[in-house]
């Protein structure tokens, strides 16, 4: 439990937070030597006795002050267990404890973890592994702080891994080498004839060598960089600015092809939704957590309405796909047919977008480079996402309208369909109309496609079978509200396509114990703030909604934190409440 960090906002594994010591440092942020005292070493010490004496000494200069104090540590090399274990050590201001990256040992309650060795973490696996395993074992509302580490190369992707404070440390004394350290990389001050740099320090420079003037354009650059990622995180384009800021050493994105492994790392921390555009520029976004929950979640939560006929379009450009030029030419071609058929939309990242889920984030504001070619590991993708998707929803005849290298994707997958060709001239929707008239001759009507999408929208969302739950009966579609019998409303669409659940539709879903927060006690007003969690379903992601429920308290809200993170933190917001009732009244 700290009293001393606090996060803010999350996206990923970074986070935007504040470290409340003498001075409030927003994070994430450079820990200067001011903002601490550290016991140092225990090896500095004649014996562990001195040393643990030194706090006393560290406790009395921390006195009225609120100064981060770093107790004193056992250092080891970077793959060995520390050879002693010091005992826990109180202090009443905000502390900082030593964590060596690979120790199997539990960590010391702390508010700040400082890792150990961090300086030595050249290698892109110790790295990740290095900081994942940390993060993992420390508790979420703690900081953690990576010494000797950060250049204005490196920094943002360590930001990204989950490291909080950096220091100056490596960019300073790399100027008494002669290294000039840019976003793009490092350079030797003696092999650039020009400066690439306006700052007053470069200008400086350009009159000779001063180590001083290089140590202050490094930190400068450093200071940029921190400004620029934190712009990234509130923007909700961290990711985005990762995928092409790696790219700068092969050292780098190899780092971040690591993480993209450690996938449940990230999937605990990816958030529901982003108010940005997806940019799937590169390969390594066909391995983001978006692109794999949102597939997971359309083969293994989504049911497709019983359909004899399957019809398979190409995405567009404009999102959603509705609403652009082609698929309204599509809509055309299928006329009166539409409620015999079911619409699969193919696409890369994201595989398999169903009709009534074009509205869902990501399916709604992603861009993708366009160039008609599909490259081997997006066929690979699709066609084993399509086939796991045929495999449990069958359909009797298949139309597929696509063209060039996706009909090909298509066809060599094996697909028993009849291949329209594709295409939005006149031909081509009469050739589709054609096709569509002949398969749906004697085809099962579907249901009102309205109703339909709140059942996909809600199962998407709260998991398979919580659309059946939330549709019990009569309801009807009223606008982007679906109401029950009585006309109470039970959920309605938002314009960004999440679900929002009213009282009554949080009273349906209740029984199935999913997207459940628990709290004490007590009736919260405006946001539930983590101390008042009791428990809370572990599939909750910052976004989603959830129905909170307590002894005195029914109600439903909008989750900013994880569901674990919730009940593992002492700190901050765990939930905006939209609605709440007092059961005791
Ligand atoms: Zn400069």
């Amino acid at each position: 439990m700290t009293e001393y960090f606090e996060v803010l906002r999350r996206d990923g594994p970074s986070r935007l937070g504040r470290l409340l010591l003498e001075r409030q440092i927003g994070t994430p942020g450079l820990l200067n030597r001011e903002d601490y005292t550290s016991a140092g070493s225990i090896y500095g010490y004649g014996s562990v006795d001195e040393a643990l004496k030194a706090l006393e000494a560290l406790k009395e200069s921390q006195k009225g002050q609120k100064k981060l104090a770093i107790m004193p540590y056992v250092p080891s090399a970077l793959h060995c267990e520390p050879p002693i274990s010091l005992p826990q050590l109180e202090i009443d201001g905000p502390k900082g404890v030593v964590i060596h990256p690979f120790s199997k040992e539990r960590p010391k309650e702390a508010d700040l973890y400082v890792l150990g060795s961090a300086g030595s973490l050249r290698n892109p696996r110790d790295l990740v592994n290095a900081v994942v395993g940390v993060r993992n074992r420390t508790p979420p509302d703690t900081a953690l702080f990576a010494p000797a580490l950060a250049a204005p190369s490196n920094l943002a992707f360590l930001v990204y891994l989950g490291v909080d404070l950096v220091d100056s440390i490596r960019v300073i004394i790399d100027a008494y080498y002669g290294r000039y350290h840019t976003r793009d990389g490092v350079f030797l001050i003696d092999e650039l004839t020009k400066l690439p740099c306006m700052c007053e320090h470069c200008r400086s420079l350009a009159n000779g060598m001063d180590p001083e003037a290089l140590a202050g354009h490094n930190l400068l650059k450093l200071e940029e960089e921190l400004l620029t990622v934190k712009q990234m995180i509130r923007s909700e384009t961290i990711r985005e600015y990762i995928e092409r800021q790696v790219r700068v050493t092969p050292g780098l994105t190899t780092a971040l092809r690591l993480l993209d492994r450690e996938h449940s790392y990230l999937e605990a921390r990816t958030p529901q939704y982003r108010h940005s555009i997806f940019y799937a520029n590169t390969a390594e976004s066909l391995q983001r957590v978006e692109v794999t929950r949102y597939a997971e979640r359309v083969l293994n939560r989504y049911k497709a309405p019983k359909s004899d006929v399957l019809l398979l379009l190409p995405c567009s450009a404009r999102k959603p796909y509705s609403t652009s030029r082609s698929h309204k030419l599509f809509a055309e071609a299928i006329g009166s047919h539409r409620r015999y058929l079911h619409e699969l939309i193919l696409t890369s990242p994201l595989a398999l977008v169903p009709r009534e889920l074009e509205e869902v984030y990501p399916a709604a504001s992603y861009d993708v480079p366009v160039t008609g070619h599909w490259d081997r590991e997006e066929r690979a993708w699709l066609q084993g996402c399509l086939d796991a998707y045929l495999k449990k929803n069958r359909y009797t005849r298949i139309i597929a309208h696509l063209e060039g290298e996706l009909e090909e994707t298509v066809k060599s997958s094996g697909l028993d369909a009849v291949f329209t060709g594709g295409g939005t001239k006149d031909d081509d929707l009469a050739t589709l109309g054609d096709a569509l008239r002949e398969a749906c001759r004697g085809a099962v009507r579907l249901p009102d496609p309205r109703v339909q999408r709140y059942r996909a929208v809600a199962d998407y969302y709260f998991g398979q079978g919580a659309g059946d739950a939330l549709l019990e009966g009569k309801v009807a579609v009223r606008g982007r509200e679906i109401q029950d019998e009585k006309k109470r409303p039970l959920a309605m669409i938002t314009p960004n396509g999440m679900i929002a659940l009213s009282m009554e539709g949080a009273r349906r879903l209740e029984p199935r114990e999913s997207y459940i927060v628990t709290i004490g006690d007590f009736l919260p007003k405006g946001s539930l703030l983590a101390p008042g969690v009791v428990d809370a379903d572990e599939q909750i992601r910052p976004g989603d909604q959830v129905i909170i429920r307590g002894e005195k308290a029914f109600g439903v809200g909008r989750a900013k934190m994880s569901g674990w993170e919730m009940v593992q933190s002492s700190r901050g917001v765990a939930a905006e409440l939209r609605q709440i009732a007092n059961l005791n009244r």
